[in-house]
């Protein structure tokens, strides 16, 4: 690795450079360049089949065949939440979160995480016998526990209703003020990207077509007026 691209590493939790990936004959990324610096809440918006969930799995480490076709740096540590909880239905919610890890201190640090998602008091629960939002809320403990560098969200909040969804954004602009791991949002909803992130990027035809600081004073509500201003601008 060139001593220029060592540095670049170190400050940036995810650098992309000229990432391509095809479908056949179909191009959906073309040559994405892409720094997030460590810590920093990234919103990715686009129209439906722009390729945001191409890019997420890419980032991820979860599409082999992207490898090769540019060049991709991600932390080791990435946690990946989905629009479906995929808690498993025969685990109990504190075992999903748990998932794969083991011993006391992990089990300590799983119920801290259910604690602070709101879920304290439901460790034992089925996941059948939660409703949609506590379902998003045990799939975010589920990936905190596991103390993420980057966490990656594919519409997380996008099946759930309007109310829900509202206490869900504060839950997750909480947990990364608290943790700051750099996360990438993939969302649809353009007040949504404005409110919780910092940078708000949309993919157009296969690259960044845009990318908006969200400057501060930051709009913390979807009927702060300052809304309306970064709507226009994207
Ligand atoms: P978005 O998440 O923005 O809605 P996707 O990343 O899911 O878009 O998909 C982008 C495009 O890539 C779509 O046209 C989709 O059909 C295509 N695509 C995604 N995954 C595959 C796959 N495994 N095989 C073939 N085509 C795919
Ligand atoms: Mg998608």
């Amino acid at each position: 690795m060139a001593p220029h691209t060592e540095q670049l590493t170190r400050s940036a939790a995810v650098q992309l450079r000229g990432l391509t990936r095809s479908f056949e004959e179909r191009t959906v990324l073309d040559g994405i360049d892409l720094d997030i610096p460590a810590g920093q809440f990234v919103a990715l918006l686009g129209h439906s089949g722009s390729g945001k969930s191409t890019l997420l799995r890419a980032v991820a480490h979860l599409d082999h065949e992207v490898v090769g076709s540019g060049q991709l740096t991600a932390p080791e540590r990435v946690s990946v939440v989905f629009q479906d909880s995929r808690l498993l239905p025969w685990r109990r919610v504190l075992d999903n979160v748990l998932l794969g890890l083991d011993g006391k201190e992990a089990e300590q640090k799983g119920r801290e995480a259910l604690a602070e998602v709101g879920l304290k008091g439901r460790e034992r629960a089925w996941p059948n016998e939660l409703s949609g939002g506590e379902a998003q809320r045990a799939a975010l403990a589920r990936s905190l526990v596991r103390e993420p560098e980057l966490l990656l969200a594919d519409e997380p909040f996008g099946a759930l209703d309007a109310l829900t969804r509202i206490k869900m954004h504060t839950l997750l602009r909480e947990l990364w003020e608290r943790h700051k791991p750099s996360v990438l949002l993939v969302t649809h909803d353009v007040d949504e990207a404005i409110v919780l992130a910092d940078r708000v990027l949309v993919l157009d035809h296969g690259r960044i077509g845009l990318d908006l600081t969200i400057d501060r004073p930051h709009p913390r509500s979807y009927r702060d007026p300052l809304l309306g201003e970064y709507r226009e601008r994207l």
